[in-house]
């Protein structure tokens, strides 16, 4: 899944998501990235959200609108991640060998992202063009 998150100079946040879908999937299969809440979730007065992995499991606990609700109560994007990537992890028993990922931004532009294993990682453009080297937040077990 590619994900997207923009705030423009006055604010308003927009976000987009494209995928392949998981490989082997089964004809007709859903998965998140098409679910408003699920694999996307843009709430103007508090931030946006979008996942990438597992997307049953992120339909299963309404993924980026989780992540944005936990924005909402106080969290960073960063520490929303964490949490939402933890909770994920917490309904399969703690299991680690599956991707379950998010990145997230904030009404301020401040940015987080996190991932249950390695090999995830974004990137933040200002309005110049400029682009920071890539990010790389995962559990490290
Ligand atoms: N989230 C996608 C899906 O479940 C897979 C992916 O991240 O590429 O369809």
């Amino acid at each position: 899944t590619i994900g997207i998150l923009a705030i423009d100079k006055k604010g308003d946040i927009s976000g987009a998501c494209t995928t392949s879908g998981m490989a082997y999937k089964y004809a007709g299969r859903v998965g998140d990235s098409p679910i408003i809440g699920a694999g996307l979730f843009v709430d103007n007065e508090i931030g946006a959200a979008t996942a990438t992995g597992v997307g049953e499991e992120v339909v299963r606990t309404v993924g980026s609108f989780l992540i944005v609700e936990l924005m909402r109560q106080g969290k960073s994007p960063q520490e929303a991640c964490e949490e939402g990537v933890k909770r994920i992890m917490s309904k399969n028993k703690g299991r680690t060998d599956f991707q379950i990922g998010f990145i997230a931004i904030n009404k301020k532009g401040e940015t987080g992202g996190y991932c249950i294993q390695p090999g995830f990682t974004y990137r933040t453009y200002s309005e110049e063009g400029h682009m920071n080297n890539p990010s790389e937040s995962f559990l490290k077990s």
